[in-house]
């Protein structure tokens, strides 16, 4: 069983930003960082809004707050946290595929991941046209016709990236009006590959192997047609990742973990912070700052506890 002062699983900006802070508080802190150190901001093409940086690439983003965690003594394991006991309170105790852990503070910091629409043919077909990830997939659509779903700042962000790529890109979205802020939009409808279908949802994905169509139906009239296409890619919101916490942390009926003002959850010295406590502003930076917030937070429970020595 290894011992630790403190483990911080997941390793986006909530995630990082909570192991620069809990390192330069001499905390000695351990990420267990998932398949993807950086979350989703790792697979997010251009950044423009995270302050400090006029425009950034995801990938470089999270490298650079990957180091300075490291040049401070975080240390890093990628690995999945399956098994969390919270419920006998500090120490607690942990399990991964490739370990077992105790901690003395926990900071959970999983994040979100992209929700599905739940049509036929959409599990089917990933990876063979049905992607997430623009920035990962984009360039396999080269001189193709692609569908994006959605209304979101996701959904234009990516739609706009696609179009390096593709021929034709149309943004499909169930109502008629954009949730996308001001600047994507007049960017997204300004650039002539978009092509922009209102009040539409697609019923069904088809293909041979691969996408090769849609069954989409106007919401308004009822109509459905089959349109040609390569490639549909969903970015219809994220859903937080807390299976693995229910019926230990409490959480919204959306699944958000519930945190005070401290960061804290339900379980004095587990913490939480970024996306899996936050259904309003999931932005890289609103997540680095609660990241901070729990990592004092758990510089302060440690000191509470009495026994803040090194692990
Ligand atoms: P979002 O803001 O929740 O938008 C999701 C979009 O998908 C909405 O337009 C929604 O339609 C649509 N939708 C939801 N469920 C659907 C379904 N079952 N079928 C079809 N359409 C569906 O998600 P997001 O775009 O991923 O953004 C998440 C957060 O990240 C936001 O806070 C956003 O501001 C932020 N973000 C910011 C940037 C940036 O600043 N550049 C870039 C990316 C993301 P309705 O509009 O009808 O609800």
């Amino acid at each position: 069983m290894q011992k630790e002062n403190v483990i911080i699983i997941g390793s986006g900006p909530a995630g990082l930003t909570a192991a620069l802070y809990a390192a330069r508080a001499n905390l000695n802190p351990l990420v267990i960082s998932g398949n993807q150190i950086g979350g989703q901001i790792a697979i997010t093409n251009e950044v423009e809004n995270f302050p400090g940086f006029d425009s950034i690439l995801g990938p470089e983003l999270t490298d650079k707050m990957k180091e300075q965690a490291e040049k401070f003594g975080t240390r890093f394991e990628i690995d999945e946290i399956t098994e969390v006991d919270f419920t006998r309170g500090s120490p607690f105790h942990l399990k991964a595929y490739g370990n077992e852990y105790e901690a003395k503070a926990v900071i959970v910091a999983t994040g979100a991941s992209a929700r599905r629409l739940g049509i036929p043919g959409e599990e089917q077909f990933i990876g063979r046209g049905v992607s997430y990830c623009a920035t990962c997939d984009g360039f396999f659509f080269k001189n193709k016709d692609v569908l994006v779903i959605g209304g979101g700042d996701s959904a234009l962000q990516e739609g706009i990236f696609l179009t390096k790529y593709a021929n034709r890109v149309r943004i499909v979205h169930r109502r008629d009006s954009l949730r996308a802020g001001e600047i994507l939009q007049t960017r997204a409808k300004a650039n002539e590959k978009i092509h922009f279908v209102w009040d539409t949802a697609l019923d069904a994905i088809e293909g041979n192997g691969k996408v090769e169509a849609v069954k989409a139906r106007n919401l308004k009239t009822g109509l459905t047609e089959t349109w040609q296409t390569d490639g549909v890619f969903v970015f219809i919101g994220h859903f937080p990742n807390s299976q693995l916490f229910k019926g230990q942390l409490a959480m919204d009926e959306q699944g958000f973990l519930l945190v005070d003002k401290f960061m804290q959850t339900s379980a004095p010295g587990v913490f939480a912070a970024g996306e899996i406590m936050d259904p309003i502003y999931k932005q890289a930076i609103s997540s680095a700052g609660h990241g901070c917030q729990a990592a004092i937070s758990v510089e302060r429970y440690l000191e509470a506890l009495g026994d803040k020595e090194l692990a």
